[in-house]
């Protein structure tokens, strides 16, 4: 691995597995010049390491324990700020490198707008490959003020990589009305809720899935600390519910991204960010995908 990577300070929870023997690799992607509203995600892998003291690495819910757990944490890649192509080449390269070696990588953002470099790893490593998206946002986009890799072009990039029916989006609730159109089109739309996503036990079933979640699905009550809230989004135990379900599938790569800790100064949007990896990681790591 040639990735400059940075890392000050703790892993996160208890993610300190020699990065030979993990299953699952964290990085952070501290990087949000594409952010379209409020700026501040670059900020979110540094808060939750420094917050996921607050968390046990014991979840009660699961019974399972990330001490336990093959889990590895990178620290942060070092991304230019302001330069898109450039930082997505690197989450690129470091997300291929890692899936290179049969491990899954899981990004922490920054902005949603990185998420096209670990889809592009992916995709290259594993044909055939669907994108499975939770957020507020279509992201659909053709371009944000003349930039077509903004956090709002996103899923507009990875469509053209993907190909049609490959998007699988849920608890969309904001776009323009041609984003809408475009999804209903060329994707596989769930507006408003995650209630459908067992449908992708049908359309899915085994094939091998990359999993992006943008954390405005959820309400701004549970998480106001994002660039761009929407409210009518999820619950915490919605979201919950849905990554159990989720992790049934065959994923090859996951992302969290759009915590901007700086827009909640109570520190709770952190908390949920936090746990919500937490509970993910332990989801993944199942013994059986020893
Ligand atoms: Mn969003
Ligand atoms: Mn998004």
């Amino acid at each position: 691995m040639n990735e400059s990577l940075a890392f000050e300070g703790r892993s996160f929870c208890g993610c300190d597995r020699p990065y030979e023997e993990s299953q699952l690799v964290l990085f952070g992607a501290p990087y949000d010049s594409s952010t379209s509203f409020r700026p501040g995600a670059r900020f979110g892998p540094s808060a939750m390491r420094r917050d996921s003291w607050g968390l046990e690495t014991y979840s009660p819910a699961l019974d399972r324990d990330l001490e336990e757990s093959k889990v590895c944490d990178l620290g942060d890649l070092e991304l230019p700020s302001g330069d898109a192509e450039l930082a997505l080449a690197r989450v690129r390269a470091l997300c291929r490198s890692i899936a290179g070696e049969e491990k899954i990588p899981v990004m922490i953002g920054g902005d949603h707008s990185l998420t096209f470099g670990a889809v592009g790893a992916a995709s290259g490593c594993y044909p055939g490959l669907h994108l499975v998206q939770l957020d507020a946002h279509t992201d659909l986009r053709d371009h944000y003020l003349g930039s077509r890799w903004s956090h709002a072009s996103v899923m507009r990039r990875c469509h053209e990589l993907l190909g049609s029916g490959r998007i699988h989006s849920f608890g969309i609730r904001s776009g323009l009305r041609e984003e809408f159109d475009y999804a209903r089109e060329y994707g596989d739309l769930h507006p408003f809720s995650l209630e459908e996503i067992p449908s992708l036990f049908e359309t899915v079933k085994d094939a091998p899935v990359y999993v992006t979640l943008d954390l405005d699905v959820l309400d701004p009550s549970f998480l106001p600390g994002t660039g761009t809230p929407e409210p009518g989004g999820a619950t915490f135990s919605e979201l919950l519910k849905a990554l159990t379900l989720l992790a049934d599938l065959n994923v090859v790569g996951t992302d969290l991204m759009e915590l901007a800790p700086l827009l909640d100064p109570s520190g709770a949007s952190t908390a949920v960010a936090c746990k919500l990896l937490r509970e993910w990681l332990l989801l993944l790591s199942r013994p059986e995908r020893a």
